[in-house]
């Protein structure tokens, strides 16, 4: 039983709404994951498994790469989401990543 269930009676009229909405919700945004508190849908579990010291050489070149794209752009306030993200595109097309 999923960590969301927890501590909520089906005999209690409140609690039953909650399970209905709760179910519901899974059904939407799939299977709710107690160690991230969120729906599959935003799940970050996998990101957190990505260590910068277990990635390959040219894994930890890109990561570096895109983490300096990042900075650069963060401190310029005229760049929109867009730019930042052709810069990754044209960095990694470059690299013959993509
Ligand atoms: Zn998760």
């Amino acid at each position: 039983m999923s960590k969301l269930y927890e501590n909520l009676d089906e005999n209690n009229p409140a609690h039953k709404v909650i399970i209905e909405i709760n179910k519901k919700n899974e059904e939407l945004y799939g299977p709710y994951h107690s160690e991230c508190g969120l729906f599959q849908a935003y799940c970050e579990c996998e990101f957190h498994e990505i260590r910068f010291n277990n990635l390959s050489e040219a894994n930890k070149e890109i990561y570096s790469d895109i983490e300096t794209l990042i900075i650069y752009w963060a401190n310029d306030g005229t760049k929109t989401a867009g730019t930042l993200t052709r810069r990754i595109m044209y960095m990694l097309n470059k690299k013959n990543v993509l």
